[in-house]
């Protein structure tokens, strides 16, 4: 078998000397956090899949309608204008990630960023389904182009690429619907030549992230690894070895520390980092060493937990603090972004809004007659469907006041604006001076009522009953 390389602090394990890339072949792993990791990964699979299958007012749960400017998130809709509701959607998640950071280091990388999700839950049980496990993928590897290895690589690769589409036209239908994706995918590609082009360029990075590059977009590209050290501090919980009960390590028996050197932890490590050399930054959290050496310790008969989810001062035999300053401050900021998002989603989430201003020109306009006030109302329709819409005087309104004007019942297309004059009159016999009045707008479907108080201006009922002569 061919040795592995030993991990050290000078330089990237996965770079050779020469600047080759050095290939893992990360050992199989079993335990409690593999198994945990596992069922989250399915579920947050299965959360993209389907997501854009479930229907809520009509779109996709999440639809971002591009070619329509409009977005559709959870039954709320949101048209150009909106689009400033997104700066407390981004700061507030921002401010979430930073919180679940600075308590529990890189958990999002371990356990839900959909690139470690994909590559450890999909592609690595593909290839090692079809390579078999660590030893026989770097035999492998070694090994010449004999008909069975380049058997093996197309096989894998094949399916590689067809998993990358799949992903790929997921993504797609996000932003086309899936019936638009199936019209698409019925037609030829030149008919849609853009989208085919997207799946196209999205399949062929997918494919070369997860079956080539791998762990070095964790360590060379991905920004949110090089904020950890900003935003994590001693007493934020991370992979970690206890060095003071694993050292000296050696052969067990023959030195004080639990560590028996066997060097499991570093055979299932995805970055290829020995965590006994402390917390790197090629360590995304994922837990497969913890459960390896839980493995060695059950065997060894000695404690589990050498290596755990533990803060540097825990590890040093300190008092452990969750609630400090820094998770204090960025829980309130992630709580004021949130509250934000969801007092403007729930004020957005209301399918009708209305609005009544005075009119240009007088404030009111009387003779022997009438006193007549012309008011200008704004309907803005939110949903996906025409709706029918009437305006009419509410019942607090004083008796004997009428509306008129130039349509008090239109339809109103869906996801659009209208504006209606109106006049209300007022007879001289029921005039009562300036008073308030109650205009209501109702909208079909749902029977939406919104009401709104308006000013009735006029002069001194005195002076329209007896006249001057
Ligand atoms: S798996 Fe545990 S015992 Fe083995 S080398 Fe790693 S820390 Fe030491
Ligand atoms: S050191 Fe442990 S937790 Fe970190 S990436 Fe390697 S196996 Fe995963």
């Amino acid at each position: 078998m061919p040795a592995l390389k030993k991990p050290n602090l000078v330089s990237v394990t996965t770079i050779n000397d020469d600047g080759s890339r050095y290939f893992l072949h990360p050992a199989d792993v079993t335990g409690r956090w593999n198994i945990a990791r596992r069922v989250v990964g399915v579920l947050l699979i299965a959360v993209y899949v389907f997501l854009p299958w479930i229907p809520i007012n009509g779109n996709p749960a999440v639809f971002l309608d591009v070619e329509n400017r409009m977005f559709h998130l959870f039954g709320l809709t949101l048209v150009p204008q909106d689009l400033w509701v997104m700066f407390f959607a981004i700061s507030g998640l921002g401010f979430v990630l930073f919180f679940a950071t600075s308590l529990l280091g890189r958990v999002w990388c371990g356990w839900a960023c959909p690139y470690t999700v994909f590559l450890d839950h999909v592609y690595r049980r593909v290839e090692r389904w079809i390579e078999g496990d660590a030893p026989a993928r770097r035999a492998l590897e070694k090994a010449p182009w004999t008909v069975g290895k380049i058997g093996k690589r197309l096989l894998k690769h094949f399916l590689y690429v067809v998993i990358a589409a799949a992903i790929a036209h997921v993504f797609l239908s996000y932003f086309v619907s899936l019936e638009r994706l199936y019209d698409f995918m019925q037609a030829g590609p030149m008919e849609h030549a853009t989208a085919f082009g997207i799946v196209l360029f999205l399949t062929l990075v997918l494919w070369f992230c997860f079956g080539y590059f791998r762990e070095q977009f964790c360590i060379i590209m991905c920004p949110y690894g090089r904020l950890q050290s900003a935003l994590t501090d001693d007493d934020t919980i991370n992979v970690g070895y206890d060095e003071t009960r694993g050292e000296p390590r050696g052969t067990k028996g023959k030195v004080e520390g639990d560590c028996i050197d066997c060097h499991r932890c570093v055979q299932v490590c995805p970055t290829g980092i020995d965590i006994r050399n402390g917390l790197q930054l090629e360590c995304i959290g994922c837990t497969a060493c913890i459960d390896a050496c839980d493995d060695i310790m059950t065997k060894v008969d000695r404690p589990k937990g050498l290596i755990r989810y533990d803060s540097f001062n825990g590890f040093a035999g300190k008092a452990r603090r969750y609630l400090r300053p820094r998770v204090y401050a960025y829980s309130a900021l992630a709580g004021l972004g949130m509250t934000a998002l969801i007092l403007v989603a729930s004020n957005k989430a209301r399918p009708f809004t209305a609005t009544i201003s005075r009119s240009g020109g007088a404030g009111f306009y009387s003779d022997a007659n009438s006193v007549r006030n012309i008011y200008k109302v704004r309907v803005f329709n939110k949903r996906n469907q025409t709706a029918t819409v009437t305006i009419r005087l509410g019942k607090d309104t004083p008796p004997g006041y009428e509306l008129s004007g130039e349509g008090q019942s239109f339809s109103l297309p869906a996801l659009s604006e209208m504006s209606r004059t109106c006049v209300v009159f007022a007879p001289v016999d029921s005039y009562i001076g300036t008073s308030d009045i109650v205009i209501e707008v109702h909208a079909d479907p749902g029977d939406v009522i919104l009401q709104k108080t308006a000013r009735f201006l006029g002069p001194n009922p005195q002076s329209l009953k007896h006249p001057n002569p």
